[in-house]
């Protein structure tokens, strides 16, 4: 084990002693190459989302060593993945893949097991290999990003003709993203519902493609999700059953135009009338894209740090005062942001259709880019929804002093009541522990993502600790009204899984039989999800 520096001692793979560990990375190195194995003994530095460490978890939650890898290696393509599984089979080392790793709120490039070995996908195998313009679709490696996605159609001439669908933030990788079904603004918004076929090294070092992938020779790989036989591509997504190589994605043709506007709702429990106004918007697809319903103070945080808003004793901030800095920026309690898409002809009596319904609570204002300032966020929106990257998101860092995120985010119906007792039910949890209710609702055709971000200051461990409760006081509140997370950090995993308990855990059991024979050494990625391999299940690795 190379000891470069004396910074940090190496924390081993479980069950591994120093000198297995030795000769099983002596191998790896005469397998990849010795400049593609590296220790993990470097200083823990927590650096920024532009430079996001694969040591650990940037944004821990924990402490700062808790979630840390033994090890990082860098495959340069498929076979060399089915290369390091074996290996890991053969050394019953656990691994964990990342495509980029900036799953910050959610764990990072960080595994669940300490000591795992990380297997960075994204720094070698980061080739867009194909793109059809005419199907609007294309096959990614896991190391694109939105970024590199979007830059690579402007190279090759296409960036007109065939937008992205970028999240907040373009760092990201677009399969790390669609795997962890994470979301965006436009029509393709619900990333993984936008891929189309995949490539997979199996726990046992196999390699299969998913629907039309199976058949030699097709052209439709990226066209026809289903193939023949049993779909099998949900059980990659937040699973720990293989390690996805390739990817097809459906890209959105540039449709003639774009109208991005906003509705602002004066007070707060107006959330209720919006959401249920907005609800048949979104069954009968008037608003195509994912829009979103954020509450005024959130989207102040774009604008201010927390020490600029009025606030009360306990040090959260006081919404009543507020109001008036809110309302400076045109927000209202609750602003609801959208994009209609087509030629004008076709948006503009969308937008009056719209304008109409959602004036059935009273005082609602509406917005386009005409009538707000040239900083003001409906332009960044206006990007996002054309699938323009920005980095306009990375503003409300500033709003504490080593701002993190933590995400808190239950599946709510698009019904007015529900998305009130939520909105409810976290605000009075988040504010008994001190932390301030930033909800934004992203809407899909039929449910809604409220993700709540929990901001911390990732250099004090009481607060730490505090958003940790509080979480999971939140998902105990939450499973106890029949409502569950679609998304949650490493440290919160088992307990989530947990909540999905219908049929006395049907769902782990079936979870655990595929685990079994999947992965029957345990080495990918333990723990992912709430899903242990035998080896390590009720032996206390539980969080
Ligand atoms: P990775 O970290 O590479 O992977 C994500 C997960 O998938 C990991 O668990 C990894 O183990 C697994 N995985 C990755 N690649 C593979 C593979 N090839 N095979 C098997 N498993 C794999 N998220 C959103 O969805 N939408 C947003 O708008 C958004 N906004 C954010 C804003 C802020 C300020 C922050 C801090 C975070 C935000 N996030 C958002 C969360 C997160 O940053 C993104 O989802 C990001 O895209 C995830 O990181 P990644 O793409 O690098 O994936």
């Amino acid at each position: 084990i190379s000891k470069t520096r004396d910074e940090r001692p190496i924390v081993l793979p479980p069950h591994t002693s120093e000198s297995a560990f030795e000769t099983a990375l002596r191998e790896l190195r005469e397998l990849l190459g010795e400049e593609w194995v590296k220790c993990n003994d470097v200083a823990l530095v927590d650096g920024d989302y532009h430079a996001v460490p694969l040591s650990h978890d940037a944004y821990h939650i924990l402490e700062q060593d808790d979630l840390v890898p033994s090890a990082v290696c860098w495959p340069k393509d498929t076979e060399q993945v089915a290369t390091v599984v074996k290996w890991a089979n053969r050394h019953k080392i656990p691994i964990w893949p990342i495509s980029i790793g900036r799953n910050l709120g959610y764990g990072g490039s960080a595994p669940r097991v300490r000591g795992s070995v990380v297997v960075d996908l994204g720094r070698r195998m980061n080739r867009v290999l194909d793109v059809s313009e005419q199907n609007a679709a294309c096959l990614v490696e896991p190391g694109v990003q939105y970024i590199t996605l979007y830059e690579h159609l402007q190279e090759i001439g296409l960036g007109n003709k065939l937008w992205i669908d970028v999240p907040d933030l373009p760092g990201g990788s677009v399969m790390g993203n669609a795997l962890d079904r994470g979301v965006g603004y436009t029509p393709h918004g619900d990333h993984w519902s936008q891929h189309c076929g995949l490539e997979v090294v199996l726990p046992d070092g196999d390699i299969v493609r998913t629907g039309m992938g199976a058949l030699p020779g097709t052209d439709c790989w990226q066209l026809f999700p289903y193939g023949f036989g049993p779909y099998h591509d949900g059980i990659f997504s937040q699973s720990n059953y293989g390690i996805v190589t390739k990817m097809g994605v459906w890209l959105m043709p540039n449709p003639g135009g774009i109208r991005p506007f906003m509705a602002t709702f004066p007070r707060e429990e107006d959330l209720a009338a919006a959401v249920d106004a907005l609800r048949p918007l979104m069954v009968q697809k008037i608003v195509g894209n994912v829009p979103c319903l954020r509450l005024g103070v959130q989207d102040a945080t774009m604008y201010h740090k927390k020490t600029e808003f009025p606030l009360r004793e306990n040090g959260l901030i006081d919404r009543k005062k507020a109001q008036t800095m809110i309302d400076k920026l045109g927000t209202g309690a609750w602003v609801f942001y959208g994009a209609l898409y087509g030629p004008d002809e076709i948006t503009a009596p969308k937008f009056d259709y719209i304008k109409k319904a959602l004036s059935v609570v009273s005082g609602a204002k509406f917005y386009e880019r005409k009538d707000v300032p040239s900083n003001h966020y409906l332009n960044d929106y206006a990007k996002f929804t054309a699938g323009i990257p920005t980095w306009r998101e990375l503003d409300r860092m500033q709003f504490i002093p080593n701002a993190s995120h933590l995400f808190f985010a239950p599946i709510s119906a698009i019904d007015g009541k529900d998305a009130l007792r939520q909105s409810h039910m976290c605000r009075n949890r988040m504010e008994e522990y001190g932390f301030d209710y930033l909800g934004t609702f992203f809407i899909g055709h039929r449910a809604m993502h409220h993700v709540i971000s929990f901001m911390y200051d990732k250099t004090d461990p009481e607060m730490k600790k505090r958003a940790l409760s509080c979480i999971r006081a939140l998902i105990e509140d939450a499973a106890k009204i029949g409502v569950g997370e679609y998304r949650t950090h490493l440290a919160l995993q088992d307990q989530v899984a947990g909540t999905y308990n219908w049929g006395d855990g049907a769902t782990m059991r079936l979870n655990e039989k595929l685990k079994d024979a999947l992965d029957p050494n345990g080495i990918l990625q333990p723990g992912r999800s709430g899903i242990w391999p035998k080896r390590y299940r009720g032996q206390g690795w539980e969080l």
